[in-house]
């Protein structure tokens, strides 16, 4: 089926949809983006994601010559026009800072290139969800809280597919980012959490790591059903010594996992407030009701 892509403000064909060699994205991947999910037609947490991209174009300087209205409305117009409007679906949007004249300045007074993606759901395969997903910790290190250029959604990905690589090298599903004192960070494409003494834990948003939404979600989730859940540093030992390791993105929702290196993690997987959270988690998307 043919794919249309939405490029500032007009749906083309794929084969059709370009963009100038002169974007400031391909030249010094220089623009934000965001993936997201729909259920059944309906966007899940597009507010939240707005927000999200927002705040970025905003701290990074970007002129924004549409606002979150205009770009619900767009979407809604790809996922109709590419036969996804009442399914579920990928989507992407990507804003560059548009056409590179001269200077290397965040204020270029460019008019941003903004584009859509919408794209039949690819899922993962469903056994790492009942037995576990294997994640690796990358030989990339980041400062403990040195550099905020990873709170935004950076099309900067290059680290993020090394990390990537180096566990698809060692058969793993992920891999995952540490300060050089061994914090836990994030996963390349996933926020990283851990269940201690029946306590869920994840690392703070002062670390300068991505403000994940299934993170928010998952979070959210715990104090409404009395799941007792804490935003707090921890170090690679308290990881491989935990009873429960989840990871969370917009596309896989909440994934258990069950090796890290060569560390297996705990007795069954997934784990009791995991299993719990999934539940959860679908009831949350409405994934679990059959209206
Ligand atoms: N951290 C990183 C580095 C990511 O790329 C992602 C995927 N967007 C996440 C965390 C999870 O974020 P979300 O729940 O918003 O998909």
């Amino acid at each position: 089926m043919v794919e249309y892509i939405f490029i500032d403000g007009k749906l083309y064909q794929e084969n059709r949809a370009k963009i100038s060699v002169n974007d400031r994205g391909l030249l010094f991947g220089d623009g934000v983006y965001e993936t997201m999910r729909s259920y059944g037609g309906r966007v899940f947490m597009l507010e939240a994601h707005l927000k999200r991209l927002f705040d970025s174009l905003k701290a990074l300087k970007f002129n924004i010559p549409f606002d979150k209205k205009y770009l619900g409305e767009s979407i809604k117009e790809s996922l109709n026009k590419n036969g996804l409007g009442s399914t579920d679906a990928y989507i992407k949007i990507v804003v560059t800072r548009g056409i590179h004249k001269s200077g290397l300045y965040l204020d270029c007074g460019s008019r941003p290139t903004m584009l859509i993606f919408t794209r039949k759901l690819q899922l993962y395969r469903p056994e790492l969800y009942s037995e576990g997903a294997e994640i690796i910790s990358s030989s990339i290190r980041r400062l403990s809280r040195g550099n905020s250029i990873y709170i935004h959604k950076s099309i900067c990905f290059l680290e993020n597919l090394i990390a990537k690589d180096e566990a698809k090298m060692s058969g793993a599903l992920e891999g995952f980012f540490m300060t050089r004192e061994r914090q836990v960070l994030e996963g390349a494409s996933s926020n990283i959490f851990m269940v201690r003494d029946g306590t869920v834990y994840t690392p703070p948003l002062t670390q300068n790591i991505l403000p994940g939404i299934t993170r928010q979600a998952v979070l959210g989730i715990c104090s409404r059903n009395g799941i007792r859940s804490r935003e707090k540093s921890f170090y690679y030992g308290d990881l491989t010594g935990a009873s429960e390791i989840f990871l969370t993105n917009s596309i896989m929702e909440i994934m258990p996992v069950r090796k890290v290196d060569n560390t297996w993690i705990g007795q069954t997987v997934p784990g009791i407030i995991t299993r719990k959270l999934m539940g959860l988690f679908k009831d949350y998307t409405g994934e679990n009701s059959s209206f």
